[in-house]
């Protein structure tokens, strides 16, 4: 048994409350057993490790449900020439940038594997805690189908990672038991085409309504939780009528889809990050973005912001989720300065990346904030993010890490 004190700093639990000065937070093993003003905390009389954060921002750790924790970058064709044991070693680095910007839990929404997870949690190697998808659910010439006119597939492929690719009602149905056999925790299904793939178009609808249903029959089957990737109009329709927990992205959604997700409580992650780095990218004629997905970049973050927006004013409830992976790994709280530009105050933001972040995986028990019996997952900040959000968004404002109760950064 081992206590933690972290003490002397201003504490912002998650839960959207008054941040409470002179606080601290008492963790016994990698539980939280106490927050709140330091003096009434009752500090137990045996050895006991103090972290003094000096007068810092004492906050959860972030959650950041839409990763790619093994890919980085538009180039799919590394797939090609990366030996498959060079791509697991970089998710090593990447998983390390992750939790080094604060970010302690991650949803990863297509690519990581059953033994990545267990790396992490085995302790083998440094990451945030993962909720896997394993491989996500698209049609054939769909948004994760890689397959190019050349006639080369260059998806990785190796024993254990189940082919995502399912047409039709039963193999759909087959397809959907495979990936949960390997592994998943959530299941991921491409709704409609995406910027980034080769044959579609991120209007179109991808999979038929009897087949999104039965994905989420069998999803719910094994009570797990079915998170869409949709941009176009239709598709987000479709998902949540067939009974889908989250919109990704969410780019063309209109007044019905934010009657429909209201009514059936649709989480919306609206992946900003992704959205305006792509966008940025494509406009630059030097960058390496490839030519089928410039327009389709620059086309949907027209209207993205606009979109969100409404949803947001309307109640929707809104998520921290970026799409790291697509855009480089260890940016991730810049999304919490995007979700105020849209229009959150900072507070809601924080809440949106902790406590709400955690209701979508379904972890609220677990973590998301700091209270009682929470595990600890504890991100300190050098600045206030409630009057200098943007700042979070910089690692280096981020002091220290602490996942399970074990420190994983520290620059104090
Ligand atoms: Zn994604």
């Amino acid at each position: 048994m081992s206590y933690l004190l972290i003490n002397n700093g201003i504490l912002i639990n998650g839960n959207g409350g008054t941040p409470i000065q002179d606080a601290a937070v008492l963790i016994k093993d990698n539980r939280i057993v106490a927050a709140g003003l330091e003096e009434s905390i009752k500090i137990p009389d045996e050895k006991i490790n103090i972290v003094d954060v000096k007068g810092s921002f004492i906050l959860p750790g972030f959650i950041d449900v839409h990763v790619h924790i093994m890919t980085e970058g538009f180039a799919r064709e590394d797939t090609i020439y990366t030996p498959l044991s060079l791509y697991f070693y970089y998710a090593i680095e990447r998983m390390k940038r992750t939790i080094n910007a604060g970010v302690t839990s991650v949803r990863d929404a297509g690519f990581a594997d059953i033994g990545v997870k267990l790396a992490v949690d085995k302790g083998i190697i440094i990451g945030p805690r993962l909720q896997i998808s394993v491989s996500p659910l698209s049609i054939t010439g769909g948004h994760f189908d890689f397959w190019l006119n050349s006639g080369f597939d260059i998806k990785p492929k190796y024993p254990g990672y189940p082919d995502g690719i399912a047409d039709g009602k039963e193999v759909v149905r087959k397809t959907v038991r495979e990936i949960m056999r390997a592994g998943a925790e959530v299941i991921k299904v491409m709704v409609t085409g995406g910027v980034i793939s080769a044959n579609d178009r991120p209007e179109y609808p991808q999979f038929s309504m009897e087949e999104l249903e039965v994905i989420v029959e069998e999803a719910k089957y094994r009570d797990l939780q079915v998170v869409a990737h949709a941009h176009g109009t239709k598709g987000i329709k479709n998902a949540i009528k067939a009974g889908m927990n989250s919109i990704e992205h969410g780019t063309c959604l209109d007044d019905e889809c934010i009657e429909m997700m209201i009514s059936n409580g649709t989480f919306l992650v609206p992946t900003f990050l992704a959205m305006k780095i792509n966008k940025e990218l494509a406009e630059d004629e030097t960058s390496a973005i490839p030519d089928w997905s410039r327009e389709d970049a620059i086309r949907m973050e027209k209207v993205h912001e606009n979109n969100i927006r409404k949803a947001y004013k309307a109640g929707v409830k809104i998520v921290m989720g970026t799409d790291s992976g697509v855009v480089t790994h260890g940016r991730n709280l810049e999304e919490l300065g995007y979700m105020c530009d849209m229009g959150m105050d900072p507070m809601e933001a924080i809440v949106a990346g902790t406590k709400k972040a955690a209701e979508s995986l379904g972890r609220e028990e677990k973590v998301g904030s700091i209270e009682f019996g929470k595990l600890a997952d504890i991100v300190i900040s050098k600045n206030d993010p409630l009057t200098s959000m943007k700042s979070l968004g910089d690692p280096n404002n981020i002091l220290l890490v602490i996942k399970d109760g074990k420190i994983v950064k520290n620059l104090l």
